[in-house]
This record gives C-alpha cells, sequence and structure tokens, in this order.
C-alpha cells in the first residue's frame, strides 16, 4: 500500500470530505497540519505550487486536493492507485434510497425512518451539502444564538441515524429509474429501492473565464471558510452580490488587509440584514457595475482587472485571492434523461409535492427548487418527499 500524505488544517470541509473517501476504502494516512506550524504550510506550497487544503499525495503523486481525489474515484481509478482490488458488491434491496444529505436528505431521512422504511442516505462525497461550507446559520428556527453549518448537519445526521437510517459516505454514480425497482450504484455499493427521494441539492457556480480555472487552489476559491485563513494580511475579493458574497466578504475582514466585493449591478440582492452589515464594514468595498474580465498571476493571484458595464472601462486591482460566490446550479447530471428537468437543470415536480414526472421518484430540496433554497425550506420538502414517498408504497400494497 502507498503511503498518504495529506495536507490539512482544523476548518476544512474539503479535508472532511477526502477523509471520509480513504476511510471508505479503509486507508490511514499521514496528516500535515499547515496551522499548527507556518512552515508546514510553505513547505505544501512549495512542494504542490498550491496555496489551499487539502493537498494529497498518494506515494510519489500529487493528486491535488478533494475535488480531484473524487474525480479519480468517479472515473474508477482510485482503487488502483492505491494499490486495492475492485470487488462488484452484492445487491442490496431497500424500500426507499434517499440521494443526498443536506437538509433535505437528512430531514426525509427522519420521517421515512420513523415510518419503519429503513432508509439508506447516500449522503455523497460532499455529505452534508452547502452548509458544510457555512459558519454561522442564523436563520434557522430553533437555534437562537445561531449554529455552525458542519454542527448543524451533524444534528441533523444523529438524529436521522437514531431512528434507524443508515447513512453511506459515499456518491451516487448511476441512478437508472428507467424500471422498477429503481437501480441505484456508489463506487462500492449497489441497491435496488422500491421509492427514491432525490437530494443531491446544488453547487457553487463559476464565471467561467480561463484565469479562474488556471488559477483554482492559487487563489481561486467557491469557499471562504475553507481557504480565507491561507491569505492572512492580503487583499482579497468576493465576486457577487446575494447572502453568501455578503456572508463570505463578512468572515473574509477576520483575515484581510482589505476586502472588495465586486458586484455586476449597483443594488445588492442579498438580505437587508446582510447587507447593512456588508456596507457598515469598514474592511470592505464595493466595486459596483463591475464584472471581473480577468484574474491576473502566473503562480498564484496577483491581481483582477474588472470591467465597468456601463462605461467598457477596466482597472486591475491588486488581490491575492478572489472568491466567487455568484450563486448555484442544481446537481442533476445523473438524472438527465431520466426525469423531467427544466431548462437549468432543476427537477421538475408537480405543484405543491415532491412527485416528479417518475412515479415513485420524489425530489426536494435545492435539487428542485430555484426560488427559496434556504436550509429550512429544504427541510420542509424532504419532510414532503418522506411522507409522499410513504404514501405511494402504501398505494402500491393496497393496489
Ligand atoms: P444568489 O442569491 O442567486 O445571488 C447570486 C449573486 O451573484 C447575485 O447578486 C447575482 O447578481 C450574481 N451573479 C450571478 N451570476 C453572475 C455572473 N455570471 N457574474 C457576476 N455575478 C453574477 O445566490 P447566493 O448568494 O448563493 O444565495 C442563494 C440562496 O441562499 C439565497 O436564497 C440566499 O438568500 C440563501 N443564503 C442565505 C444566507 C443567509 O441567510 N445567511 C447565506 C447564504 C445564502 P444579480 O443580483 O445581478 O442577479
Amino acid at each position: 500500500m502507498p503511503l498518504i500524505e495529506m495536507y490539512s488544517k482544523s476548518w476544512c470541509p474539503y479535508c472532511d470530505r477526502a477523509k471520509a473517501l480513504l476511510r471508505a476504502k479503509g486507508q490511514e494516512w499521514t496528516e500535515i497540519d499547515v496551522e499548527a506550524d507556518p512552515s508546514r504550510a510553505q513547505d505544501m506550497v512549495e512542494r504542490t505550487r498550491r496555496r489551499t487544503v487539502p493537498q494529497i499525495f498518494i506515494g510519489d503523486r500529487h493528486v491535488g486536493g478533494f475535488d480531484e481525489l473524487q474525480v479519480l474515484e468517479d472515473a474508477g481509478e482510485l482503487d488502483a492507485l492505491l494499490g486495492r482490488e475492485h470487488q462488484e458488491a452484492e445487491l442490496e434491496h431497500r424500500r426507499v434510497v434517499i440521494v443526498g444529505s443536506g437538509p433535505a436528505g437528512y430531514t426525509a431521512a427522519i420521517y421515512a425512518a420513523r415510518a419503519e422504511l429503513e432508509p439508506v442516505v447516500i449522503a455523497g462525497l460532499q455529505f452534508g451539502g452547502q452548509l458544510m461550507l457555512t459558519t454561522d446559520v442564523e436563520n434557522y428556527p430553533g437555534f437562537p444564538e445561531g449554529v455552525t453549518g458542519p454542527e448543524m448537519m451533524e444534528l441533523f445526521q444523529k438524529q436521522a441515524e437514531r431512528f434507524g437510517a443508515e447513512v453511506v459516505m459515499e456518491d451516487a454514480i448511476e441512478i437508472d429509474t428507467s424500471q422498477r425497482p429503481f437501480r441505484i450504484r456508489t463506487a462500492e455499493r449497489r441497491y435496488t429501492a422500491d421509492a427514491l427521494v432525490i437530494a443531491t441539492g446544488a453547487s457553487a457556480k463559476w464565471i467561467g473565464i480561463e484565469s479562474e480555472e488556471r488559477l483554482q487552489n492559487k487563489g481561486v476559491s467557491a469557499c471562504a471558510t475553507c481557504d480565507g485563513a491561507l491569505f492572512r494580511n492580503k487583499p482579497m475579493a468576493v465576486v457577487g452580490g446575494g447572502d453568501t458574497a455578503m456572508e463570505e466578504a463578512l468572515f473574509l475582514t477576520r483575515f484581510a488587509t482589505k476586502v472588495t466585493v465586486v458586484h455586476r449591478r449597483d443594488e445588492l440582492r442579498a438580505s437587508k440584514i446582510m447587507q447593512e452589515r456588508a456596507l457598515a464594514h469598514e474592511k470592505i468595498e464595493f466595486a459596483w457595475n463591475s464584472v471581473v474580465d480577468e484574474i491576473l498571476g502566473d503562480d498564484f493571484v496577483t491581481a483582477m482587472r474588472l470591467e465597468d458595464v456601463k462605461t467598457g472601462e477596466t482597472r486591475e486591482i491588486p488581490v491575492e485571492a478572489v472568491f466567487v460566490a455568484i450563486g448555484h446550479k442544481p446537481n442533476t447530471e445523473l438524472l438527465q434523461g431520466q426525469i423531467e428537468l427544466d431548462d437549468v437543470g432543476y427537477i421538475k415536480a408537480e405543484a405543491g409535492t415532491s412527485r416528479t414526472n417518475v412515479e415513485g421518484v420524489f425530489a426536494c430540496g435545492d435539487a428542485m427548487d430555484p426560488v427559496y433554497r434556504q436550509a429550512v425550506t429544504a427541510a420542509g420538502t424532504g419532510c414532503m418527499a418522506a411522507i409522499d414517498a410513504e404514501r405511494w408504497l402504501a398505494e402500491q400494497e393496497v393496489g
């Protein structure tokens, strides 16, 4: 077995995901904490030319971060790299399989488990969903002092498990809704299911310029809470005008000398309370009516070139990190051609229910909600999906 080394730090959702994947494969690794010893951070940058954690080495090979580890896994190449033989899993049958583990998936699991449907939750390598990348959740009822996203998702998971839901920390890599029972496959397991709940959520959108991709892990990131601390005492930028952008900008003020928020209009989309906090913060500046034309830097980000959308003028602002927070797209690629999606990719559900156009398949959370996209609404639709699935299963038995 090759030696695995992982550069990591304490708040690091992507490190946790990488560890869960390696653990599922029975691997051990040596952890190098870049926060505890700054010389280790310097080591990491010299060895990898990257400024994000985790950075993973398997033997001599620099794999990269969690995303790159996941790409290897999804392509079926990770086992070979780990010197591990892949074994085809037995087919397991479940009454309900839930794909996804944000507030929607776990709430569906709590309800389905309490209905004694013994659900399995295919939690995914990005288990816990978007809340795993969030620091303070202040608007989820029942937490008057707020709660961190990861803490909240741990509580959701525990509550689902308490009633007998089984949680599998693997990605669904194939879903077949063309026949009943439905079929779901992960890298290590295969399931058939009488009813299927889709709660795959949404992922961050990118601007789509070449330099953004080239400088990812080198100053470009979509997660300020993950990577902000690596740019201590540097100027940084956040792109976007929504709640996520405000939250990230406010979080970054802990480390940055200055945070420039780049927004394409002259009015923010964020909620009033978040706007007020960001607008009042002395370290936050706004570049209104501006888009990022180019992110500059050879090895690492050194500046961004902004274009004024009204005048077409460009200007350069020195920054060492650019955090992109321009919204999300639904994670429904696996369902293309299987259930009805809208033009953007959101699952179409019958109004007021979680029913999709395929009988026995129910949708909830951000994967089917282009409007509200809140943790509490995701949990609400997760509850609906479990109740709809339970009633539908009961009708099948009676019929
Ligand atoms: P969002 O509300 O959709 O905002 C996205 C922002 O990015 C908008 O300001 C948009 O500009 C801008 N944008 C979109 N595409 C762009 C592009 N290609 N180039 C430049 N700018 C672009 O997304 P979000 O901020 O991630 O929030 C998603 C949902 O989660 C919302 O419902 C939000 O309320 C919720 N949320 C809540 C909290 C909280 O309550 N603490 C925290 C985070 C998120 P325009 O305004 O011009 O469209």
